[in-house]
């Protein structure tokens, strides 16, 4: 089968967020043909079981269309949230309205039940508590030992369980709650390849995540959304700890001043480049897609940005999962990476400590291909992944990165970094040069190179003595094809 992304080569992942607007079998089939590379599955709105519904959905879709992607489960980690409400509840501007840390406290006028035991003592008089992404805003009046009475500043309806935001407070909850480990569970059970913690604060965070990823037995990979203040003061810390990470400017955008915003989208994502770790710009990219079949100018402008700073994947949130133009929000995403790409100025990552001389000799593979032209390619065979990611962070643009591997799981994990296609194929162990031709005969079957192109080649070669050395070689598509026997 023949897919799009074989005319017209994108370094720049989309991850698209699954919902209402997107998740029957049929809707997700366009979705992957559209060209998403991550489906991410949002705790905040799913039960355990639609996911374990969804996953089905989505490996039999990317089967049936010949096209993988990865699903990216989002856990909420250390969120507050107000409690449930039958009905919103009108906020006046100007009136008195408390938050109780007894959670069966009736919601009323007077005010609601909060999920935060801490609430009382982490915050000040005079301060301010941001409810529903910085909608409704109070001031802090009164603070008592199971209560916080605040007055309205703009108001607005209070639906159930609407998250706040305390600027600038380390909240006093664990990295990863209850729910996240029960959802956890369940998406380990239908094979999860990322795992999504919210408000990750330092780099011990992802630790206790990997102990109980390992304790479950879930190879998924960890990806770190920066949403707050101690986020970005630890995201050295962070970064290295990680094995990918999201600037989730949704909430960061309220955390900090929000003019900082694009400085620390820019710090977050140069950090990610030298650790060679993947980053996703998460949240509004194309925000007005949700009720509009075209997207503003602004947006065009701020998806041009993400894609100009070389970050790994760019993410729909609402534009999928309720917006009214959810395939249409791809494709604009498409165009703009196609449109822009060609135009950023070809630099290849100096900046990235390369300790190994296989993975230095990775940097000299992305020089040599960007030097051999339109038509070279890197091919590479990963069984840890490493290899595919640190191509990826080299930043060779122009340059396709074929990562061949025979894990399934890493397959698909490596649907993340840019530019990279990956392959899922048997290795021949003791003849390193049978996979290699397998490889190239993949590529030309499923129309990924043409007869003449040329590809640089990392690979392990038997020396006569049998001894396994790395090598990189320059190897050229032939017009015969390889008759296969083991794909
Ligand atoms: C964000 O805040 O930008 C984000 C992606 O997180 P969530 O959707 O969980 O609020």
């Amino acid at each position: 089968m023949h897919h799009p992304q074989q005319d017209r080569f994108q370094h720049t992942k989309i991850v698209a967020t699954l919902g209402p607007a997107t998740d029957s079998p049929e809707n997700i089939k366009a979705m992957i043909n559209a060209g998403v590379d991550i489906v991410r599955i949002n705790m905040a709105h799913a039960t355990p079981e639609w996911v374990a519904e969804r996953m089905e959905r989505i490996r039999t879709a990317s089967a049936e269309v010949d096209r993988h992607v990865s699903v990216m489960m989002d856990v909420k980690g250390p969120e507050i949230r107000t409690g449930k409400v039958d009905e919103d509840i009108e906020l006046v501007p100007g009136a008195s309205f408390a938050f109780f840390t007894d959670p069966e406290t009736k919601p009323s006028a007077e005010g609601v039940a909060v999920n935060y035991p801490c609430l009382p003592e982490d915050v000040e008089i005079g301060k301010e508590i941001l409810v529903d992404s910085g909608l409704i805003r109070l001031k802090v009046t009164d603070i008592a030992p199971d209560k916080v009475t605040c007055e309205v500043v703009i108001g607005g309806e209070l639906g159930s369980r609407r998250h706040i935001n305390l600027p600038g407070v380390l909240v006093k909850l664990p990295a990863l709650t209850e729910k996240d480990k029960k959802d956890l569970a369940a998406g380990a059970e239908c094979g999860i390849d990322f795992v999504a913690l919210s408000f990750v604060r330092q780099g011990a965070d992802i630790a206790d995540l990997r102990v109980y990823l390992d304790s479950i037995g879930s190879r998924a990979k960890i990806i770190a959304k920066i949403e707050d203040q101690a986020g970005v003061r630890n995201i050295n810390d962070i970064v290295r700890a990680t094995d990918g990470v999201m600037v989730a400017r949704g909430d960061l955008g309220i955390e900090i001043p929000y003019a900082e915003l694009p400085i620390v989208q820019r710090e977050i994502v140069d950090r990610c480049r030298v650790e060679g770790k993947p980053v996703i710009i998460a949240t509004h990219l194309l925000e007005s897609m949700i009720e509009s079949p075209i997207p503003t100018r602004a947006e065009i402008s701020d998806v041009s940005n993400a894609i100009r700073e070389q970050a790994d994947a760019i993410m729909l949130s609402g534009e999928t999962t309720t917006g009214k133009y959810p395939l249409e929000s791809i494709e604009v995403m498409n165009n703009i990476i196609n449109t822009i790409e060609p135009t950023v100025p070809t630099k290849i990552n100096k900046d990235i400590v390369l300790d190994t001389p296989k993975s230095k000799m990775l940097r000299s593979a992305t020089y040599l291909a960007q030097e051999l032209g339109e038509e070279s390619g890197i091919l590479v065979f990963t069984k840890s992944g490493f290899l595919g990611y640190v191509l990826a962070a080299l930043r060779a643009r122009g340059v396709r990165i074929f990562a061949f591997t025979d894990d399934e799981v890493l397959f698909r994990q490596l649907t993340f970094p840019w530019g990279v296609e990956p392959f899922l194929m048997p290795f021949h162990e003791e003849a390193p040069e049978k996979t290699i031709q397998d490889a190239m005969a993949v590529l030309r079957d499923k129309n990924w190179v043409k007869e003449g192109s040329t590809l640089v080649v990392i690979t392990n070669v038997l020396t006569r003595y049998n001894e396994i050395i790395d090598s990189l070689q320059v190897r050229t598509i032939e017009a015969e094809r390889v008759v296969l026997d083991s794909y």
